[in-house]
Formats: C-alpha cells, sequence, structure tokens
C-alpha cells in the first residue's frame, strides 16, 4: 500500500494543574493515500484529541508520527504550521467563517499564510474555482449571515481545498446541519475523495455519518477498538 499516515503508540495527556488526564492511550495506526476513513466513537472517546494531532494542531506526549514518510513527531510549532498549510485541509462543525467577509474572501484566506505566491488575479481565479467546484459559483459576494448552514459548510470546504492539500479532516461536519443538508456534504467528500484523490478522514459519533467511509476506525476511551492497520 501506499502509506501516508503512520501512527505509533501515541500517547497524549492533559495536564490541569496537579492532575494528569490521559486522554489517548496507545494509538497506532495507518491511512493509505487515497482513502475515506471515519474516525468514529462516543462523545470523550478522544476522536477531536487525535484529530489534532494529526493535523498537526497539536503534539503528542510520546509515540511515533509518519506523514508521507516524514518523522513529525519531531516538529516544533512552526515547522508544523507549515506543513499544515502545504498538505493539509479542515473542516470544522462550526464552519469558523469571518463573519464580516465575503465568501470569496474567506476562501482566499488561507493563501495569505501559503508558500505560493500566486498574483491577486491567479488567487482569485482559484478560490472562484474551489467555489464553483462546491457549487456555489453564485455565491461569491455573499457573507456567511446571508447563507444557510449547508453553504456555509461549502465555503469551509472550498477554503479548506484552496492550497490543494494531500489530506482533509472533517471534524464532525454534519453535526450543524439538518439530515438532507448532511447527506449533500458527505456526498461531496465522497465525491473530492473519488474524482480528487484526496485523502479524507471524517471524525464523528454518529453511524450514519461514518457510513459514507470506505473504512471506519472505532474509538473508545482513548483506544482504537481493533487493529488499525490499513486494508
Ligand atoms: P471527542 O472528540 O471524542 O468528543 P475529545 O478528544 O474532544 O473527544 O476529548 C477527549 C477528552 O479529553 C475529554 O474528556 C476532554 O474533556 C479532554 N480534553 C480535550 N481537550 C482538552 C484540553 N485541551 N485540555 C484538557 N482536557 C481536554
Ligand atoms: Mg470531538
Amino acid at each position: 500500500m501506499n502509506e501516508l499516515i503512520r501512527l505509533e503508540n501515541i500517547h497524549k495527556t492533559y495536564h490541569l494543574g496537579e492532575i494528569d488526564l490521559p486522554v489517548l492511550k496507545g494509538v497506532s495506526l495507518a491511512i493509505a493515500r487515497g482513502e475515506l476513513v471515519a474516525l468514529m466513537g462516543a462523545s470523550g472517546s478522544g476522536k477531536s484529541t487525535l484529530m489534532n494531532i494529526l493535523g498537526c494542531l497539536d503534539h503528542p506526549t510520546s509515540g511515533g508520527y509518519w506523514l508521507d514518510n516524514l518523522d513529525i513527531s519531531q516538529y516544533g510549532a512552526k515547522e508544523r504550521a507549515r506543513l499544515r498549510n502545504r498538505f493539509l485541509g479542515f473542516v470544522f462543525q462550526s464552519f469558523n467563517l469571518l463573519p464580516r467577509m465575503t465568501a470569496l474572501e474567506n476562501v482566499l484566506m488561507p493563501l495569505d499564510y501559503s508558500r505560493e505566491h500566486l498574483t491577486e488575479a491567479q488567487s482569485h481565479d482559484r478560490a472562484r474555482s474551489m467555489l464553483a467546484k462546491v457549487g456555489l459559483a453564485g455565491r461569491h459576494d455573499h457573507q456567511p449571515s446571508q447563507l444557510s448552514g449547508g453553504e456555509q459548510q461549502r465555503v469551509a470546504i472550498a477554503r479548506s481545498l484552496i492550497n490543494q492539500p494531500q489530506v482533509l479532516f472533517a471534524d464532525e461536519p454534519t453535526g450543524n446541519l439538518d439530515s438532507r443538508t448532511s447527506e449533500e456534504i458527505l456526498e461531496m467528500f465522497e465525491q473530492l475523495n473519488r474524482d480528487d484523490g484526496i485523502t479524507i478522514i471524517l471524525v464523528t459519533h454518529d453511524p450514519g455519518v461514518a457510513r459514507h467511509a470506505r473504512r471506519t476506525i472505532h474509538m473508545k476511551d482513548g483506544l482504537l477498538q481493533e487493529p488499525g492497520g490499513a486494508p
């Protein structure tokens, strides 16, 4: 297999004053390039903590992490940020759009932090094509408050794609959406995985969401329930 992600014996312990709170208790996992994986478990099982480590938003207390054969566990905050901008995209339950900005401006945002130096015309072209890809070609100038929840999440997806990531992390991406809109958003992830070959990790507590993935990794109390080797 073409391995993209490997975790070995990852631990994460939060320290709250005098108290140690172990949240990840030895997670090992491999994900191949091009997979669409659901990371499923009850609330509090450690999914977001694991996703934050996978997404280089946080670092483990101990254990090994290789992303595209790079040893990430040794990276500092700055190196992780650079890697995120180049390789990774994120979609969250709460959309996290900037309220006073248009859809187009929101989608353009991550380019400011990218090492690619596009001209303004190139940036705008790319942002427009991302909005078209998520079915929002006619909504460039709308602010978030002028868009439905599903449309806002589409803008967030377009934003997550602007730096052409290899991996997309989606943490409860349909948590604030009605069931029909959820289906549309999940079909969009399936399409991005199928047509563009983006590796997608879908974090959810909902078996109905996990059904859209081709593999489900079950998490309970900070551990994966089955060996997490890639298929
Ligand atoms: P899930 O996403 O599966 O609901 P989380 O990874 O968010 O689970 O949380 C797992 C556990 O870790 C919870 O008990 C939560 O309270 C705790 N936790 C998460 N983030 C922090 C943090 N930054 N500091 C302290 N405890 C945390
Ligand atoms: Mg969570």
